[in-house]
């Protein structure tokens, strides 16, 4: 429970567990009938009340979910204690039906199919001791022993229909909250992108510049002027970085968006990928079903296309195909880039977009963050879908601009 770090909430726990302490003690102490006797019933009581509120301490210390396990076990110990040692107290039962209700506090699933499983199974035990082998101990059981466990099966459905909503709501709200650090994540590195390349940008024009002239001048040597073509294509690989880092950085207003015909962009940066794929015996196959189009803007949409479907051919193996297809579902215009190549690992397809993640010898790391503000300047979706060693579908989905 890591909202207990939170120094409030921390109080706010400590004087429920101090209440709750002090509950479990007037329970041993003001006007029990076993107080006084100090036999087995009293002592277990008195030890389980011990080690509760010792644990109920603890936890926020040190919040392992060994501790969890042992506060709830020993809770789920406590109630059956409390129910089978008084059989005077009938409200005790009312406890057994609540004890799954405990781990919901937790916000441990496993922890409370654990405790739901084990309660179910306890009063099962329970129920065949009373009807068993006790001689009217627990008259109102006795007399209804349908009625009484069927309410308790109504309060475990309740209890599980409680958890199932707080425990969805939940994790709505994690993946928001990790939603939200992702575009902050964009925005930071786009501002940050902005400042720092200008500043780079116009010194490497003047340095390549001047490695242009040199490279034609008569006065340098041939082996001078291959090293001054090395120098100008570093300088080349510098500068895509920059411009790669700035297309993140440029404000809205530069770029217009457009109705994009999504078939005529696809075929063109096929074309234009067309020899690169050659390179290693790559073909793409285009297939698109239906003419449609998005709002975007072109040269964008372009540029997210490229990225992904180069992704593709230098992950694939020498001779494989890569396939882009593209059509309609509903609302949405769906891109799908499949390569048959070397695949992702789930944490590598985590760590997708993150400025210089690459695992290129000579790759930037750069395309894909670019992709992902693209994608999300336009309102689409990006999804990957891979395996290692069988290949990645890349699925790509931007709301149509033409009603279906
Ligand atoms: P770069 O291509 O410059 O390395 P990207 O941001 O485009 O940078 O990609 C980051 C990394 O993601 C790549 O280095 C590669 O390891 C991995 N990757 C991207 N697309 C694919 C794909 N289709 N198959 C396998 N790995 C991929
Ligand atoms: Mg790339």
């Amino acid at each position: 429970m890591k909202e207990i770090t939170n120094s409030l909430n921390k109080k706010i726990y400590y004087i429920v567990a101090w209440t709750v302490i002090a509950i479990m003690i007037s329970g041993l102490l003001i006007d029990n009938p076993r107080f006084g006797e100090f036999g087995v019933v009293y002592i277990s009581h008195s030890i389980l009340v011990l080690i509760l509120s010792v644990s109920l301490l603890l936890y926020p210390k040190n919040g392992t979910g060994f501790l969890r396990l042992t506060i709830i076990s020993v809770a789920s110990v406590y109630f059956y204690t409390l129910f089978l040692s008084y059989p005077e107290t009938s409200s005790t039962y009312v406890f057994l039906c609540f004890i799954p209700a405990l781990s919901i506090l937790y916000f441990d699933s496993k922890l409370f199919y654990f405790s739901l499983l084990l309660n179910g199974i306890s009063i099962v035990i329970v129920y065949g001791y009373i009807l068993l082998m006790d001689g009217m101990q627990y008259p109102f059981i006795e007399e209804d022993p349908i009625g009484n466990f069927l309410n308790f099966v109504a309060s475990q459905i309740i209890v599980y229909f409680i958890f199932h909503l707080t425990n969805g709501r939940i994790k709505k709200q994690q993946l928001y909250y990790e939603q939200i650090q992702h575009s902050e994540r964009l925005k930071t590195t786009g501002q940050l992108a902005a400042a720092v390349a200008h500043e780079i940008r116009n010194p490497l024009t003047v340095v390549k510049g001047f490695l242009q002239l040199f490279e034609h001048d008569p006065s340098f040597s041939d082996d001078r002027k291959g090293q001054f073509t090395l120098m100008i294509d570093e300088l080349n690989t510098a500068e895509q970085v920059i411009s790669q880092f700035l297309s993140v950085a440029k404000p809205d207003k530069e770029n217009v968006t457009e109705n994009v015909n999504v078939k005529v962009v696809l075929q063109s940066v096929t074309d234009l990928l067309y020899s690169y794929g050659l390179l290693h015996d790559n073909r793409i196959e285009l297939k698109v079903t239906e003419n449609c189009t998005i709002s975007a803007n072109t040269i964008e949409f372009k540029q997210l296309l490229i990225n992904i479907i180069k992704n593709a051919i230098e992950a694939s193996n020498i001779g494989d195909q890569v396939l882009v297809t593209a059509g309609r579902e509903e609302d949405s215009v769906v891109i799908q880039v499949i390569d048959h190549g070397q695949g992702m690992s789930e944490s590598q397809v985590a760590s997708l977009g993150t400025p210089f993640y690459s695992l290129k010898s000579k790759g930037t790391g750069l395309g894909m963050m670019v992709c992902f503000n693209i994608v999300e300047k336009f309102k689409g979706t990006i999804d990957f879908q891979s395996s290692i060693g069988h290949g990645t579908t890349v699925t790509i989905r931007f709301p149509s601009s033409t009603p279906s």
